[in-house]
């Protein structure tokens, strides 16, 4: 299958993609910028490398120094071009760049706070919900968010190649007739190669009663050069929804805007997830921002997490009262496409839960009481005929 690249690129590249390259001891060249394989061998991983980037304070320095052996740090050269080298609050570069206090454990951190690892039915694929299964294909990531729920697998190899899972996952899903969605995801399964995701998505979908596969992937925010018409090919084909995942406005670049064009004119249903994270898009100005971005690239934003508490994320993670405070200021004062649900995924292995209690102010013999984004409390009745 041919893949062609996408994005024009400017005949005179910015002084900061030259600096980049010189980083990296390449010359710069635009077909090999856009090319996504090229963008994935020449991460930026190496502490030294990332000193020559950024003006990197000492608590990254140290961040850097303690990461060694926890979770892998790499930011692909055209991520790198947009962290701000000179602020270390840049929203983007404190996602991918560790800080010391990554070192933290708190007494309610927890390794695999989703319990994947209890639902797990073969290596692999988590079984939790009746009808649907996950599926962790990959452990690799574009780039590594520094909040990852599954830290404890990606770029660790302990996840084990799917050649060698991939019969066990086929038969147990044959086996099991009452799962009709399956959700694809890892680390990031669109690094596959199409073939290869070509071979995963046409098993998958032999299977009789499997209705829906969704994969879930952050390269359209970290590695927009993935997209190219023939990987949408691959995905329209096999009738897939795509679950993408961005945290601030700041990633809706012109790339990521061709990506999403392709994708949308190429018939993929697209939705976007969020962690929310402390000190990044922990205000309503900021998520706004982001959920309006979405929507214009017809990316519909359908999840705001908290932040699970993995291992060393508690300086990332804010409190639940502000994630309520900040739904709050979102609902009603935007489209209703604009508000993704707000959601926990609860720690242990119990599951996503909605969390919106400022809108039921009480239930009771069947009359409900809501309070909407102006304050003023309205009854529903449930009907008496039931
Ligand atoms: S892209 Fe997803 S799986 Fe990979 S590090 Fe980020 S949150 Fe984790």
């Amino acid at each position: 299958m041919k893949e062609t690249t996408a994005p024009a690129e400017p005949l005179i590249p910015g002084a900061r993609r030259l600096d980049i390259c010189r980083i990296l001891g390449e010359s710069y060249d635009p077909a090999r910028w856009n090319d996504w394989h090229w963008q994935m061998r020449h991460r930026l991983s190496r502490p030294e490398q990332l000193e020559q980037l950024l003006q990197l304070i000492p608590g990254e320095r140290r961040g850097l120094a303690l990461c060694q052996g926890k979770l892998a740090v790499a930011v692909t050269p055209y991520l790198a071009e947009l962290l701000d080298p000179l602020d270390s609050s840049c929203p983007l570069r404190m996602q991918v760049v560790p800080r010391e206090e990554e070192a933290l454990v708190a007494a309610t951190d927890m390794v695999d706070p989703c319990g994947e690892e209890h639902d797990s039915v073969v290596p692999g694929l988590v079984h939790r919900y009746p009808d649907r299964v996950l599926l962790l294909a990959i452990d690799t990531c574009a780039a590594y968010c520094r909040y990852c729920t599954r830290s404890r697998l990606v770029a660790h190899g302990r996840l084990g190649g799917l050649g060698q899972r991939i019969d066990a996952i086929i038969a147990y899903l044959e086996a099991h007739t009452e799962v009709r969605d399956v959700l694809i995801s890892g680390g990031d399964p669109l690094l596959f190669s199409d073939e290869k995701l070509d071979e995963l998505l046409g098993r998958i979908r032999a299977v009789p009663h499997v209705e829906m596969v969704r994969l879930g992937s952050r390269v359209v925010s970290f590695l927009p050069q993935r997209i190219t018409p023939s990987l949408v090919t691959v995905l329209r084909q096999h009738r897939v929804w795509l679950s993408l995942h961005f945290s601030h406005a700041a990633e809706l670049t012109p790339e990521v805007a061709q990506a999403c064009d392709l994708l949308a004119d190429g018939g993929i249903p697209l939705g976007s997830q969020t962690v929310l994270l402390r000190g990044i898009n922990d205000s309503v100005t900021e998520l706004r921002a982001l959920f309006h971005g979405l929507l214009k690239l017809r990316v519909r934003p359908y999840y705001l997490y908290q932040c699970d508490p993995v291992v060393g994320t508690s300086h990332l993670r804010t409190t639940v009262a502000k994630g309520l405070e900040l739904v709050a200021g979102l609902r009603g004062h935007t489209s209703g496409y604009a508000v993704p649900a707000y959601v926990i995924d609860a720690p242990g292995g119990g599951g996503k839960v909605p969390i919106h209690p400022e809108t039921v102010v009480g239930y009771e013999n069947g009359t409900l009481l809501l309070r909407n984004w102006e304050g003023g409390v309205y009854t529903y009745r449930d009907p008496v005929n039931v």
